[in-house]
């Protein structure tokens, strides 16, 4: 049954919070504005996104090296990227309502309405507050970065920050790892973790927040070797949708900026965007930063950070291809696409109640299989617990439930999306077999106790 586009953010953020995947940040202190808590589920989710990225994209390939490097850095680094100077969004208050909102985000709102001349662009002048329709006052530039202080004095010279985006660590860390990973360019260098940005508008759930998380990589090519290293990203960016999030076609749009809009760093972008709820927005980026990044550390920090090729003796920096993914936007993007609402029989033969699930792929479900007795008491629960630790033991994540009508248990696993519910019923103690009960199909299948590990490891790989 198709859900409403407005009305699919407040059924997933109701759902996030009331099954415990995602809760408003500090809420027994009131919230924390734009903070969320990743819960029990949210975080099985998060890990499992996590996971098939490294997996797929460094341990899987031979071209590809992770690192992990701090948060906070030298700030000489952010210097050198420009980061202190340029990494700013341009700031309007409402003259009226003193409402907050980011320049461009208004220009882009208005120029992508409809009949709006898209040769030229809207003017600053022709825009009022979008909330009260008040006079907004001239744009002030606005730096993203978090400042903090390192050390017992909290002076200018003990000043730091949080790293804005993962990708600045690993251009420092560069010359280490190219020293010792014995590849040919080209080769890539992974990250994963925490990125902060102090954002003028948050929003949209965890789609914009001020601490989020970042999956990149920087991919070091020779400068002749851009081009084709760009389209290679681009189709990997594109199988990773469609083969592990299963992302419908439909609902991505790969935009190619054009080139007056490309950042000063930038040869050529790709944003990947996706049909949120709230509109079409971007989840994934894809740049070539040509050799911006490394030439400018390798004026700051006096160092040699070229590549020499071991065999024709020839030096050169390298220029650098990166695909970049939002974690937190994964997440939004993976609830938002695979959310449904259907109908399921209710206990009551013929009738039937709507039901909500959450159709993730196996491999991406927080909980894999439910194991549910049908009695409380007896055997029952005896070989259902011995099934679930059976699974445990090998790795999968299980739950035990025995708690509520049979049709009650199959409703809690589908709004978290567990693909399958195996169900201990008396005839089990007869034929050692039990029910598995697919969360799409709704059908049901009887299979041996002891085929269960084998079968779930089947389906998954
Ligand atoms: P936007 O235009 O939405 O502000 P950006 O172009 O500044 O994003 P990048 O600097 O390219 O974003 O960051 C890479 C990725 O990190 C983005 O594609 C997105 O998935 C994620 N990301 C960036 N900012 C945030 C944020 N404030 N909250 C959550 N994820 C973010």
């Amino acid at each position: 049954m198709p859900i409403k586009p407005e009305q699919k953010m407040d059924i997933l953020v109701s759902l996030c919070k009331r099954r415990g995947f995602i809760f408003p940040g500090s809420e027994i202190y009131g919230g924390f504005a734009n903070s969320w808590d990743y819960g029990p589920y949210g975080v099985e989710l998060k890990n499992n996104i996590r996971n098939a990225w490294w997996k797929r994209f460094v341990n899987g390939r031979d071209d590809v090296v992770g690192v992990d490097t701090p948060i906070i850095m030298n700030p000489k680094a952010w210097e050198a990227s420009g980061h202190i100077e340029t990494f700013s969004d341009p700031l309007v208050d409402c003259k009226k309502c003193k409402r907050r909102f980011r320049a461009d985000h208004l220009l882009e709102a208005k120029s992508a309405k409809p009949k709006y001349d898209k040769e030229k662009p809207a003017d600053l002048k022709d825009i009022v507050c979008p909330d009260c329709g008040g006079k907004l006052t001239e744009p002030r530039m606005f730096n993203l970065m978090f400042k903090t202080f390192v050390g017992v004095t909290d002076d200018k010279a003990s000043l730091a920050y949080l790293r804005p985006e993962t990708a600045g660590g690993m251009f420092v860390a560069w010359k280490n790892v190219r020293d010792v990973v014995r590849k040919r360019l080209p080769f890539g260098v992974a990250q994963v973790g925490k990125a902060f940005r102090n954002e003028i508008t948050p929003g949209n759930f965890i789609f914009r927040t001020r601490e989020f998380e970042q999956m990149e990589i920087e991919y070091f090519v020779k400068p002749d070797q851009a081009e084709e290293a760009f389209e290679v990203w681009l189709k990997e960016m594109k199988a990773w949708n469609k083969d592990v999030l299963e992302i419908k076609e439909k609902n991505l749009v790969y935009r190619e900026i054009p080139k007056k809009d490309l950042a000063h760093y930038s040869a050529r972008t790709v944003d990947v965007e996706y049909m949120f709820p709230f509109g079409q927005d971007e989840l994934y980026g894809l740049a070539n930063r040509t050799d911006h990044d490394l030439s400018r550390h390798q004026e700051a920090s006096g160092q040699d950070l070229t590549w020499h090729d071991p065999e024709t003796g020839e030096k050169v920096l390298p220029y650098v291809i990166e695909p970049t993914w939002g974690l937190d936007r994964t997440i939004l993007a993976v609830l938002a696409e695979h959310l449904d609402i259907d109908e399921a029989p209710t206990s009551k033969e013929k009738d039937k109640e709507p039901r909500t699930v959450l159709r993730f792929p196996a491999h991406l479900a927080p909980v894999k299989a439910a194991i549910l007795p049908l009695h409380k008491k007896g055997e029952l629960p005896k070989i259902a617990q011995k099934l679930t630790q059976k699974l445990r033991e090998r790795g999968i994540v299980v739950e035990y439930d025995e708690s509520g009508s049979i049709g009650k248990r199959y409703r809690r696993q589908d709004e978290i999306g567990t693909p399958w519910c195996f169900t201990v019923d008396p005839e089990s103690l007869k034929d050692k077999k039990v029910t598995i009960r697919d969360r799409d199909a709704m059908t049901q299948e009887r299979i041996a106790l002891v085929d269960v590990p084998e079968w779930i490891n089947e389906k998954l790989s």
